[in-house]
């Protein structure tokens, strides 16, 4: 099992240094560059960290994925701002 970072990324080399397992790298998903994880590398920084230290440092939401395939930081969670309310307000900034 291992985390994945996905689209949202935008490569701001945060998580590369601190994984213990060196299985984070730059590389290209969907033929745009961004950071991925080598599934065969990543423990789950299990025996290192109680945390996910990619996860942990990780400044946008939405851009990794834990083993179970949910966001490690889904929206709101780092913004501490509702979706939903995001959402109208960027609904009500694009009407202007
Ligand atoms: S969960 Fe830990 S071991 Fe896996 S990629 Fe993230 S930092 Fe590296
Ligand atoms: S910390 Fe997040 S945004 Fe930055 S490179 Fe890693 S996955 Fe991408």
């Amino acid at each position: 099992m291992a985390y994945e970072i996905i689209d949202n990324c935008v490569s701001c080399w945060a998580c590369e240094g601190v994984c213990p397992s060196g299985a984070i790298s730059p590389g290209t998903l969907h033929g745009k560059a961004h950071f991925v994880i080598d599934a065969k590398k990543c423990t789950e920084c299990e025996g290192d960290y109680a945390d996910a230290q990619c996860a942990s440092i990780c400044p946008i939401e939405g851009a990794i994925l834990n083993p179970l395939k949910a966001w490690a930081n889904p929206p709101g969670s780092l913004t501490g701002i509702p979706p939903e309310r995001l959402a109208a307000a960027m609904a009500e900034i694009q009407a202007r």
